[in-house]
């Protein structure tokens, strides 16, 4: 039979290359042959060498502290076996395994990267292809072949050399070979206490059992035995794949909420895209099964994954992968792709990154919190878990490395960091802190349905912001007075797509049914900044906060506007629309997003459709020009909404995502709290109702001095509505108003301490 691979030269068209199966059967044998691990190394690398027609196969396994081992060789002096280690980046095997990905190379020792090993006798070698060993997405070891001649190894001999890599991954990962603790780096000692930082991406305590999210499917029949009885078993589970989808699709808790159908409807897209299956379907041809096909594939995914860093494309990506997760366990016949819980107790889930509808799939019940290796404040997941209110921490690094399915964490939202295998003096600490607030909260429900008025008899409005379907059920748990900004870009975010018009107006129908009869204020789109949607554009800005956002997007795609606000329009028939624009520099931007408004009513009046009863337009104060315009703006807008967190950055030119800076100006300075005074002064002079929806809203001490300044609306996180009613009833406006008009006038950098102080001394809830 002819040799697969020539010596010098790639197989011409004329020749047929056999299909590697007959390697990949041998390879399997020896892997299942009894034998030593080492011994079945060796004669593994006997096999490819020979196979291939190269000089020289080895295989390096990588040991504790990121160092790749030379375990077994055909070719390279015998002595080197077990002492010639590199360093992951070093040498062009080190550097197969820090990008994961195979590489080839005709002229191996002139490339900058090739260190010499003389204990090796390598330095008659002059090619060289290898491909990383990969287990769950990581590298493991990597195989590789030498040829003394310049030789350029071909694709087919590439993908044959990864498909026999799955087969060894499998005894490389058995623990066998190495410790699998070994496996593990060098700081991810599985025995001790560790505290890793990350990125708060939802605040909260979290305290239970690690479960990693990411199921390890473990497949025992490698190497097809019929190829084309395994491109069946891929399209039957294929189909029943897609049952499932649809079954989730149609699954009356999915139902009600539309952003998780859309983000169910952008994966099925994903998961028709034929590509993928091809690549699936290639694998099987080249001799494996059905289930290591996909796991092949997934293992490209993941690798490619590590290396980019587009966040769109990571998020597809990432889709990718939880499908191919979604089809193992179709091809397994397993019932669930979400990994056992322990009996009881709170789980905190640790995962690399995983999609919103992946979150759902668990019982919220049991989970106390979710640790992410990526992630980011607006990813998808992010978002959910906060509609959830689920503790998140984020960009914790290699943290899978680090954990054990089954050892204690805490997660601590908040302060960004989590605490994996706390010493007892820890934890007693966190469920101290826990206890205390499910202390309070048992309180804060107490308060539901008693109204939000002070001591000396001010009403005072509390709203909650929300931007997913989830969050509406909050206005009711809370006895909130309706939604004080409904963030639209939030929808947008999660979809693959724009949505038409009919969507929007099925979305905006759906918020205002849940909300019941209390009042919503649409807020429209807000993209841009750190905001981007994939299908509006790619603006590689510098400064996006200050770029190409919000009402600037929508005035310059005032199709775009003109739909939503047309959805808007259909969805408030016979209701108060109440809609506000975002960002608004001046008041000519005000007057030409009002213009488009006015179109669209007038459109809607001419084609006799259904009419809101009532319109109301409003602008959120976020840029600081509008405030100089002010008098112009109150005889044009029918309310007024502080935007805090983007009004701060701005008057103090102090970047509101910068960890660096963000405690360095305080927003209770007598220059805000002055400003906001008068502000509300100027809108009760002009009969403007005006509110705050910025997050110091949320804290009692902030709502406070805000309640101080003249504010008696205001719009929050809904779990701040409790703890922000204890405050105001316990408040007298009357005392704090006049007090605060004393302190407008200090030059003092933060009235925080002084304000402190008198809630202390008035027996503030604060
Ligand atoms: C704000 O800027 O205060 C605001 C509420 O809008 P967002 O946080 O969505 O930018
Ligand atoms: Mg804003």
């Amino acid at each position: 039979m002819a040799k697969s691979w020539t010596m010098n030269q790639p197989p011409s068209q004329s020749q047929t290359i056999p299909t590697p199966r007959r390697l990949l059967a041998r390879v399997r044998d020896v892997m299942a042959g009894s034998g030593n691990p080492e011994e079945r190394l060796n004669e593994t690398v006997a096999i490819i060498a020979a196979d291939a027609v190269a000089e020289v196969c080895s295989i390096y396994v990588l040991r504790a502290g990121e160092v790749l081992e030379l375990f077994a060789t055909e070719g390279l002096s015998p002595d080197a076996v077990h002492n010639t280690r590199l360093r992951v980046g070093e040498g062009l095997i080190g550097l197969i395994a820090a990008q994961a990905r195979p590489m080839a190379f005709d002229d191996a020792p002139s490339h900058p990267d090739f260190v010499f090993r003389e204990e090796t006798g390598e330095e008659k070698y002059q090619s060289l292809m290898g491909v990383p060993i990969m287990r769950g997405g990581r590298v493991i070891g990597v195989i590789a072949v030498q040829n003394k001649t310049s030789r350029q190894y071909t694709e087919e001999e590439i993908e044959t050399l990864q498909t026999v890599a799955m087969v060894v991954a499998e005894l490389v990962s058995s623990g066998d070979l190495i410790a699998r603790n070994e496996q593990l780096p060098a700081d991810g000692n599985a025995l001790l206490p560790l505290r890793i930082a990350g990125v708060g991406l939802n605040s909260g305590i979290g305290i239970g059992t690690a479960v990693s999210h990411h199921h390890e499917f473990h497949i025992t029949n490698l190497v097809a035995d019929d190829i084309e009885a395994e491109q069946e078993r891929l399209r039957q589970a294929v189909k029943e794949m897609h049952g499932a989808l649809d079954d989730l699709l149609d699954s009356t808790d999915i139902n009600g909420a539309g952003e998780h159908r859309d983000i169910l409807e952008s994966y099925r897209m994903i998961a028709e895209d034929a590509g993928w299956f091809s690549r699936i379907d290639e694998a099987i041809t080249t001799g494996l099964t059905a289930e290591a096909a996909v796991q092949k594939v997934q293992n490209e995914i993941r690798a490619r994954m590590s290396q980019i860093t587009d966040p769109y494309l990571r998020e597809r990506i990432h889709d990718l992968d939880d499908l191919a997760g979604r089809l193992l366990q179709h091809l397994l016949g397993e019932s669930t792709m979400a990994p056992d819980f322990p009996e009881t107790g709170t789980v905190i889930l640790i995962a690399r990154n995983m999609g919103p509808a992946q979150l759902l799939d668990y019982d919220r019940s049991r989970l106390g919190g979710l640790v992410l290796e990526e992630g980011s404040a607006t990813a998808h997941v992010t978002i959910v878990a906060r509609a959830l209110d689920i503790p998140v921490v984020g960009q914790v690094r290699d943290v899978l490395d680090k954990i054990e399915t089954g050892d204690p964490v805490i997660v601590d939202g908040r302060n960004g960091q989590v605490f994996l295998r706390p010493g007892e003096e820890v934890q007693q600490r966190f469920q101290a802190s826990l206890k205390n607030r499910e202390k309070q909260l048992a309180s804060y429900a107490q308060l539901r349905d008693l109204p939000a008025v002070t001591t000396d008899g001010v009403d005072i409005g509390l709203f909650i912001n929300a931007g997913l379907l989830i969050d509406l059920p909050h206005i009711h748990e809370t006895a909130a007075d309706g939604v004080g900004l409904y963030r639209t870009e939030v929808p947008f975010m999660v979809r693959s797509d724009f949505p038409n018009v009919d969507d929007q107006t099925a979305l905006y129908t759906k918020v205002i049914e849940q909300a019941d009869g209390k009042p919503v204020t649409f807020r429209t789109l807000d993209i841009g900044g750190d905001k981007m949607l994939s299908y509006v554009g790619d603006s590689n800005e510098e400064n996006p906060a200050m770029g190409w956002r919000a009402i600037r997007v929508s005035l310059d795609r005032p199709i775009m506007l003109r739909q939503q606000l047309r959805a808007l329009i259909r969805a408030m028939a016979g209701r108060e629309l109440r809609v506000m624009f975002p960002m608004i520099a001046e008041v000519y931007e005000f007057q030409q997003a009002r213009k488009l408004l006015d179109k669209e009513l007038e459109r809607a009046k001419e084609r006799e459709e259904a009419f809101p009863d009532v319109v109301k337009v409003g602008v959120m104060i976020e840029v600081p020009s509008l405030l100089l315009q002010l008098p112009q703006l109150l005889n044009r807008v029918d309310f007024i909404s502080l935007g805090s967190n983007d009004l701060c950055q701005f008057l103090f030119a102090a970047d509101r995502g910068n960890p660096q800076i963000s405690e360095r100006y305080d927003p209770l300075s007598p220059a805000i709290l002055s400003l906001f005074s008068s502000l509300a002064r100027q809108c009760d002079e002009a009969g403007v109702p005006f509110s705050l929806c910025g997050e110091m809203a949320a804290s009692p001490l902030d709502a406070m001095a805000l309640i101080g300044a003249g504010l008696r609306n205001l719009s929050m996180a809904p779990n701040a509505i409790g703890p922000v009613k204890a405050m105001v009833r316990s408040l007298s406006v009357e005392d704090l108003t006049g007090y605060m008009q004393t302190l407008y006038a200090s030059p003092k950098h933060s009235l925080r301490g002084i304000l402190h102080a008198f809630a202390k001394d008035h027996g503030v809830a604060v």
